[in-house]
């Protein structure tokens, strides 16, 4: 994983995105931030972190990183998205209807939690990546009201899918970077490879 292209992009438009850095440093995978689509180029693939899913709504059209990142993802490229990354990869976005990438066949309801519970930390599960429970940490979340055929379920809390695939395209509706569990990170690593 030493060759350039393979290091992992951070999407640093706005948001959490120094955390997943931090969480790459941690689990030794070289990562690079990524401003601006030319920088795409260099990376082997591409996480979208959590923040506010319509401030970089803008900025994708300003810079034409929307345009990029669908590029990206048809040369086959893997991509994952947290929270308001998960909301930007959706087909269909409720709560209100609103620009989307369109790469991720599923409907994502924004704040889908209540404006009571602006954050909490739950129990779920990813039984293919991890034996144990894992701690989820959920901020302003959404809920994947919709999993379509090509879409498989890797996580579920409270009966509700939480980590969802199709593909090179993965999302998570909670924040794997803000937690002391390294699963999340290391299964999307593995998929550099492929
Ligand atoms: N509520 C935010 C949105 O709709 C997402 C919150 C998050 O990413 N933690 O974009």
């Amino acid at each position: 994983m030493n060759n350039g292209h393979k290091s992992v992009g951070v999407l640093a438009i706005q948001g959490d995105f120094a955390m997943h850095a931090k969480m790459l440093e941690r689990i030794g995978a070289p990562c690079k931030l990524v401003k601006h689509p030319s920088e795409l180029a260099e990376v082997g693939g591409l996480i979208m972190p959590g923040g506010e899913s319509t401030t970089m709504l803008k900025v994708f059209s300003n810079e034409g990183m929307g345009e990029a990142i669908k590029e990206f993802v048809t040369t086959g490229r893997p991509v994952f998205g947290t929270c308001a990354g998960a909301i930007l990869l959706a087909k269909e976005v409720l709560n209100p209807a609103q620009e989307r990438l369109g790469l991720l066949d599923i409907s994502i309801e924004r704040n889908a939690y209540g404006r009571q519970v602006d954050s909490s930390v739950r129990q779920g599960e990813c039984p293919e990546l991890s034996p144990r429970p894992m701690e989820m940490v959920f901020i302003r979340a959404p809920i994947i009201r919709r999993v379509g055929d090509a879409v498989r379920v890797l996580g579920r809390c409270d009966g509700l899918p939480v980590l969802v695939e199709q593909g090179n395209v993965l999302a998570a509706t909670f924040h794997p970077e803000l937690t002391e569990d390294e699963s999340v990170h290391r299964y999307f690593i593995r998929k550099l490879s492929h």
